[in-house]
């Protein structure tokens, strides 16, 4: 079903507390915790608790749950005191474009400078 948690998912295990994670912030609907390989001085990664693949078919499925997600990056933007000077919110979608976990995430980076365009 939409949404159910997957055996063989990374996110879904960290979710669950199957797997070790720097959580910062949790929600009934979403978990925040800190990039195991940090891009940037502040690079936390923003999931639903619910399993999507990716962010356009959460965003078709549960258009809230997709709004909780950008909430959420504010206030770890906010709590890792990046607002002032930017940050980055990222959602790698497609292989091609870097995403290696089918779990739909956002990125939040900031802490230095971002360059524009991306690489
Ligand atoms: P993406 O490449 O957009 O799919 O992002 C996946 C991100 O998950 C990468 O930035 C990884 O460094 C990060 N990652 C992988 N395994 C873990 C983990 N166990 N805990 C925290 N972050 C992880
Ligand atoms: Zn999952």
């Amino acid at each position: 079903m939409a949404g159910e948690p997957q055996a063989d998912c990374l996110f879904c295990k960290i979710v669950a507390g199957e797997v070790p994670a720097t959580v910062v912030r949790e929600t009934e609907t979403t978990v925040a915790f800190r990039d195991i390989n940090p891009q940037a001085p502040t690079h936390v990664l923003v999931v639903p608790k619910a399993h999507y693949r990716d962010a356009a078919t959460l965003a078709a499925a549960e258009p809230q749950l997709t709004a909780d997600l950008l909430r959420e990056a504010g206030e770890v933007a906010a709590e890792d005191k990046v607002v002032g000077t930017g940050y980055r919110i990222v959602f790698n979608t497609g292989s091609g474009a870097g995403q290696t976990i089918w779990h739909a995430h956002l990125h939040v980076l900031g802490g230095r400078g971002l360059d524009w365009p991306p690489g």
